[in-house]
């Protein structure tokens, strides 16, 4: 099973016209085990413990190869630190304004939906996604707690 995933990425790479290093694979899936969009110093931290060797340098210019190979999407979120994640099927965003939790939402109704007339003259429109932002269960309790 973790061979066949493995077989998986270095697939991808290579269709992709991608060297496989054993970082840069490394990265990639740390990032497509994870759905919580992480932050390079996050995706760092967790491999420091396997790979002593990595670099935080590392990371991020790993990261952006990969973004740059449409392998990963950065997660556009208004705030300061970059996101990741490998899920490239199209979906929209709610974050947290407090903790920065950022969830994997579907919202068919908003996908069906056709942006108003007048944006045609802007130009030619390509992809719909939306981030919605507020304060999550989680931090609502804390809220109320403390
Ligand atoms: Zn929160
Ligand atoms: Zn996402």
């Amino acid at each position: 099973m973790q061979k066949k995933l493995l077989d998986g990425f270095e697939k991808t790479f290579q269709m992709r016209g991608l060297r496989i290093t054993q970082q840069r694979l490394e990265i990639f899936k740390a990032l497509a085990g994870s759905s919580d969009h992480p932050t390079a110093e996050k995706i760092y931290a967790q491999l420091r413990s396997t790979m002593p060797t990595i670099s935080l340098d590392t990371v991020y210019r790993n990261l952006h190869t990969l973004q740059n190979h449409g392998l990963i999407n950065r997660v556009t979120t208004g705030q300061s630190q970059a996101r990741f994640e490998a899920n490239l099927t199209p979906h929209h965003h709610l974050i947290c304004k407090i903790c920065q939790k950022i969830t994997d939402i579907s919202w068919q109704e908003f996908d069906k939906l056709a942006p108003p007339q007048d944006f045609n003259q802007w130009g030619d429109i390509k992809e719909k996604q939306v981030t919605l932002s507020g304060i999550c269960r989680d931090c609502l309790k804390d809220k109320k707690s403390s």
